[in-house]
């Protein structure tokens, strides 16, 4: 096919604003798909996407339109998700194409990811179509919502296209539109090779599954292939474009879309963001590859068995390819012996890793409680030179009197809410530490509020309480910001008179105290009784802040019952009860694994 001919575009939106379900109209319409295979949300092949209805991975498929005018064009789609831990799968996905079609729920409007999205968008030069989608609810304003789009990205609001990607109401206005408003690829078949990795996935058969997007060149089936960043040269024995499942081709020519299977067994080779170039005729440089992720958020993740260690690193290895977000070194644990501490972007990033160790590999893990990077800046005694120390793990949180000061990240909160829930919205910043910065109304109804929030407030529960004190309708978006200096403080729990590493947690000095308290309670009633009295302690530094003592007895404690509404956090301690109820020995003491996840319920 010719260049001009092709349009490379993907969808993106607010998670439920129809991203998915207008895929399924676009594969239907173009006839990619027929009836009986279209089920719904047919690109979220994985099952934890279809069971969550949320999707996880940015997919790509090809499809081919033909115009009125009896023109055919092949449409390269790349869905892509919404929540906010896979920002870093958009802009993925958003290099590799020319054109965005952002989805704005007409009854819902504009929330923050509206808002991210369509500034990723802009950064990457794209053209972006505004659609308004779910015009057939009742609830539909879009003629506000219209306005609100006008002032967001300057496209006036009567030219906004109006759809229902259930009804497939205004699906075909907007395929012309496509058409018409993103531009073809440019880029010349004849250059030397440039290929831009935008995903991969590892295929226990084939090895790695690369997923590019040329830009310049040709790359014929049997091409030696060179990998600018790593270094390495395989042969691409396989070519292909996604269909729905993948479609062998002989040849990818600038602004083609589509796969490379090489033998390629080592995952780290075909690493997300590298440039494909051809071994003889190499390109001079490589295409700039995407913004470095950082994680966030790291947490322990240990084997309840410790004979599982090299099979949960090579599972960890296998996700990595899919993620280049996600990181992981070993680690060792009094407690917990050997694991990994696994660097994630944020809570539901960490739930899904977990999930997939246990469904697609079988893996029975250990999870300790979730924190974020700290830096430490230490004094020596009598020395003026201080160096900065980067705490991932609590347990490795400097002495107590050594430290001079404890920087942690703060991001940058965007809130969207109905004008009603101000009040608690703003409540609920101010017990998260936050620092107010600015409101201004989207709509007559909707505001945006902004907070500087330190991350470790939030990352937690605090998506669940916003949704709870705004009876769902808030929004959040956030990105990191600076590190910021805390009075944060070490709080060291002691069983048995022993310091466990794995149960240390680090806490605004404010806070210490009373989480101290309740922490040292909740173990209590996690730890079995033993044959003999077990002191729980909770110090800061040498001071001890809370004592409880589990009484030596024989009997079982039966464990308490969770009502009311399932937050995310009780999700996640629910989960881990859900395993066998192994015990950890700590010293002499047998400490069952869901008391390891204690502080979650500290509330
Ligand atoms: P995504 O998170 O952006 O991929 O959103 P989905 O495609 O999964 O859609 C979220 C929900 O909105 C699903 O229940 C869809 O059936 C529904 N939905 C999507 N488009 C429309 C529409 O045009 N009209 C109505 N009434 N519902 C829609
Ligand atoms: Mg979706």
């Amino acid at each position: 096919i010719d260049a001009s001919h092709i349009r490379n575009f993907c969808i993106i939106a607010h998670i439920d604003h129809g991203k998915s379900t207008l895929a399924d109209r676009l594969l239907e319409r173009t006839g990619t798909i027929s009836d009986r295979d279209l089920q719904e949300q047919t690109l979220d092949d994985m099952d934890l996407e279809r069971e969550r209805g949320i999707t996880i991975k940015s997919h790509a498929v090809r499809m081919q339109h033909t115009t009125d005018a009896g023109e055919t064009y092949t449409f390269n789609l790349i869905d892509t998700p919404g929540h906010v831990d896979f920002t870093y799968e958009v802009s993925r996905a958003l290099k590799a194409c020319e054109g965005a079609i952002l989805l704005v729920d007409a009854a819902q409007g504009i929330e923050a990811q509206t808002i991210s999205n369509a500034y990723l968008a802009l950064e990457q030069d794209l053209e972006i179509i505004p659609v308004m989608n779910k015009v057939d609810l009742p609830v539909a304003r879009p003629d506000q919502v219209a306005m609100s789009l006008e002032e967001l990205l300057g496209e006036p609001a009567e030219d906004i296209i109006k759809i229902s990607a259930k009804t497939g109401e205004g699906v075909d206005e907007l395929l012309d539109l496509v058409i018409n408003r993103v531009p073809p690829p440019t880029g010349d078949p004849d250059k030397p090779l440039k290929a831009l990795i935008f995903d991969s996935i590892y295929d226990s058969y084939r090895g790695s599954v690369v997923y590019a997007r040329v830009f310049d060149g040709t790359l014929n089936k049997g091409d030696a292939m060179r990998f600018m960043a790593t270094h390495q040269e395989y042969d691409a024995e396989e070519l292909g474009v996604l269909r729905l499942g993948r479609q062998k081709v002989d040849t990818l020519k600038a602004g083609d879309v589509g796969y490379i299977i090489g033998s390629i067994k080592d995952v780290s080779h075909t690493r997300v963001g590298d440039t494909i170039t051809h071994k003889h005729n190499p390109a001079n440089e490589a295409i700039p590859g995407f913004k470095k992720v950082k994680p966030m958020v790291f947490s322990g993740v240990h084997p309840s068995d410790t004979e599982d260690f090299e099979d949960l690193r090579s599972a960890l290895d296998k996700l990595q390819l899919n993620d280049a977000s996600l990181t992981f070194e070993p680690e060792t644990s009094t407690a917990l012996g050997f694991g990994f501490r696994v660097g994630f972007l944020g809570l539901l990033h960490m739930e899904i890793i977990q999930e997939r160790l246990d469904r697609e590999f079988g893996l029975d893990i250990i999870t300790t409680v979730p924190n974020v990077e700290y830096r430490v800046r230490v004094s020596e005694p009598g020395d003026d030179d201080q160096e900065l120390v980067i705490v991932n793990n609590p347990s490795e949180m400097p002495h107590y009197g050594d430290i001079d000061a404890v920087f942690e990240p703060f991001v940058k909160a965007d809130i969207i809410v109905p004008s009603e829930y101000i009040g608690n919205i703003m409540q609920l910043c101010e017990n998260r530490r936050g620092v107010y910065v600015n409101q201004r109304y989207l709509d007559t109804e909707r505001v945006n509020l902004q907070y500087e929030l330190p991350l470790a407030e939030i990352v937690f529960d605090f998506y669940d309480t916003l949704k709870s004190v705004s009876r769902g309708y808030a929004s959040l978006d956030y990105e990191f910001m600076e590190y910021r200096e805390s009075d944060l403080v070490k709080l060291t729990v002691l069983i048995d008179k022993d310091p466990v590493d794995a149960l240390s947690t680090i806490v605004h000095r404010d806070k210490a105290y009373e989480v101290g308290r309740k922490l040292a309670k909740k173990l209590k009633e996690k730890i079995p009784k033993q044959l003999f009295e077990v002191p729980i302690q909770a110090s800061i530094g040498r001071r001890v802040v809370a004592r409880e003592t589990v009484k030596a007895q024989r009997k079982d404690v039966t464990a308490k019952c969770y009502g009311g509404d399932i937050t995310r956090k009780r999700k996640l301690l629910e989960k881990q009860k859900e395993g066998k109820k192994r015990m950890k020995q700590v010293g002499d003491v047998e400490v069952p694994q869901e008391a390891f996840l204690a502080i979650l319920s500290v509330d």
